[in-house]
């Protein structure tokens, strides 16, 4: 790697930090902001229950002190009683008397209802009074880590703005001017090359730039203009080419907990390789297009190992050398990478030179092929 693109490299990472750091700085008040406007919704909370319980207090008393006036009225009317000439004026005071006393007992309802209401509202009281202790001391140890926070990264960010001060004073001018424009617009000035693809936009590179930037040339990518690089420890190495036909294909092993297979016709998508994971009791199924190496469909899960979860798809195919994880497939995002393509077209090739090498034994000597 020239010593160009390391000092990119070693820019980007610095200006990524930088980011990073400016990033963590703005979020710190946010977050303890969050925190405030918990605390603030437990404190309207808190208010609404007391203000709700001074309600109630006061309006049981108003009915407290209707229900004295209204048995005052009611001893009157008995005192009133006494002293009634007729039948008619004893009758209509009795019929006083009785309104009255279903007057006292709806206030009555009243209180006791109030009485009922102050209860919730003094268990309301008493859990957000619980809470907003609570609450109150986990924002006072936010905001003291918020700042102890800040201040550390504030400092870093010193020494990052002086390293990278350095680092752009160690890059030629013209190449800076095109990393900057570029990070200005993508977040990212620089891309790594992996698998004939740049990483930045996942554009596949023409073979000339590819080999440029494979030999150290400086190049940029034609679809996101981002600076290439390419970092050989990070290559997936490659297969030795099956050359030489006495070279003996690995026999793929029965009781393997993932498995490939490939298969002529599958439903209406032509030739298909088929892939199989064992984790955890459950066997996942993911197929790709035998030629293009694209995803088909969704990846399936079933109970059980592959075998017995999934027989219909063993049927007809090939079994073929290949163990790539759950996870690691999970990341092709899709498309089975060119490299594993490859490693897959090859090993059905050589499965298939060994089947045609079986069938002409089986042919010229039936009865000495164990079955
Ligand atoms: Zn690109």
């Amino acid at each position: 790697m020239s010593p160009e693109i390391e000092n990119l490299i070693a820019l980007e990472r610095t200006e990524q930090e930088i980011q990073r750091l400016r990033q963590e700085i703005a979020e710190l008040p946010k977050r303890v902001a969050g925190i405030e406007q918990t605390l603030a919704g437990t404190r309207a909370a808190l208010e609404g229950a007391r203000t709700g319980l001074k309600a109630d207090e006061a309006g049981r008393r108003k009915h407290e002190t209707a229900i004295v006036d209204l048995r005052q009225k009611i001893s009157k009317y008995r005192d009133q009683s006494l002293e009634v000439k007729t039948n008619e004026q004893y009758r209509a005071l009795l019929h006083e008397i009785q309104f009255t006393e279903r007057q006292i007992a709806d206030f009555e309802d009243r209180v006791l209802e109030l009485m009922v209401s102050a209860d919730g509202r003094e268990k309301e009281i008493k859990v957000a009074e619980a809470d907003l202790k609570l609450q109150t001391a986990e924002v006072e140890k936010e905001k003291a880590a918020a700042r102890e926070r800040t201040a550390q990264d504030e400092r870093e960010l010193v020494e990052w703005n002086a390293r990278r001060e350095t680092g752009r004073s160690a890059i030629d001018a013209d190449l800076l001017r095109h990393y900057d424009r570029v990070r200005k617009f993508r977040g990212s000035g620089l891309a790594e090359v992996r698998d004939r693809k740049c990483t930045g936009c996942s554009v596949v590179l023409r073979p000339q730039i590819e080999n440029d930037v494979r030999s150290g040339k400086l190049a940029y990518c034609d679809s996101c203009q981002r600076i290439l690089y390419f970092d050989p420890s990070k290559e997936i190495p490659a297969e030795p080419a099956p050359e030489k036909p006495s070279r003996r294909r690995p026999r793929p092993k029965l009781d393997a907990s993932q498995a490939w297979y490939y298969r002529e016709e599958y439903g209406q998508e032509g030739e298909v390789f088929v892939s199989f994971a064992n984790v955890d009791g459950m066997a996942s199924r993911r197929i790709y297009d035998a030629a293009t190496g694209r995803k088909l469909g969704d990846t399936l899960v079933r109970e059980g190992g592959y075998r017995q979860a999934f027989p219909e798809d063993l049927t007809n195919a090939i079994r073929l050398n290949g163990s790539w994880s759950d996870s690691e497939q999970d990341e092709w995002e899709g498309e089975l990478p060119s490299t594993v393509l490859d490693v897959l077209h090859r090993d059905l090739d050589l499965a298939r030179a060994e089947m045609a090498v079986r069938e002409r034994q089986e042919q010229a000597a039936p009865s000495t092929v164990a079955s």
